[in-house]
């Protein structure tokens, strides 16, 4: 699948105040500097549809675009952001998970994650929380073209250890490069199998 149009819709702070809920959705998430933007704008073949921030916490709005008529596809805010004021924090962290628990017409959360790092525990408490929530997601391993295929393995493999500390089976990933466009076909693909189902 090659995504042909992509629209701004809206941007709010507010699950009510989204577009009606008539079309499939997918959202992207995680925590600053994942390259969440420049994966959205790789995926829609834009240069700027999201906006590639060299300061963290820019984004903090609900972002809606309209994907050829057809689907939606959600910019969301990242979470985890140690500098920012724990009052801030917490409003916007009840918007995400009102947002997640609320939009029905989510289909998928793509919950991005740095090949490079270990994993941490606010992305591994926030896939544990969306798993209670019986919420539908997939993780997209970004930046792997900044490993050597035997690190980016290896990694994947630590990664899949400590998950299995709490889930049973390991939820379904992706491994993505904004860089090469590695991933772009099989999230397309994933995201269109999704809403023929
Ligand atoms: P966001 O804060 O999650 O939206 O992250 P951005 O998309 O703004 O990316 C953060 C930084 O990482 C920027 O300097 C990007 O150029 C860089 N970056 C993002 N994705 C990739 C990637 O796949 N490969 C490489 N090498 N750099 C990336």
């Amino acid at each position: 699948m090659e995504i042909k149009e992509a629209q701004f819709v809206v941007s709010n702070t507010d699950v009510e105040k989204c577009p009606a809920g008539n079309r499939p959705e997918y959202a992207f998430i995680g925590r600053s500097n994942v390259g969440k933007s420049s994966l959205i704008n790789m995926l829609t073949n834009k240069k700027t549809l999201a906006k590639i921030s060299g300061k963290p916490g820019k984004t903090r709005l609900i972002n809606h675009f309209l994907i050829d008529q057809n689907w939606y596809l959600v910019d969301l805010p990242g979470y985890g952001y140690a500098q920012v004021p724990k009052a801030e924090r917490l409003k916007w962290e009840k918007m995400l998970r009102n947002y997640i628990l609320k939009r029905e017409n989510l289909y998928c959360l793509f919950v991005l994650i740095d090949s490079r790092h270990p994993a941490q525990k606010v992305d591994l408490d926030f896939m544990e929380w969306l798993g209670l929530s019986q919420i539908p997601f997939s993780i997209i391993f970004t930046k792997s073209d900044k490993l050597r295929p035997v690190e980016l393995e290896a990694n994947l493999k630590a990664y899949e250890e400590k998950m299995f500390e709490t889930w049973e089976v390991m939820p379904h990933y992706l491994v993505s490069s904004s860089e090469t466009g590695l991933g772009k076909e099989e999230i397309l693909s994933y995201i269109d199998s999704v809403n023929k189902n």
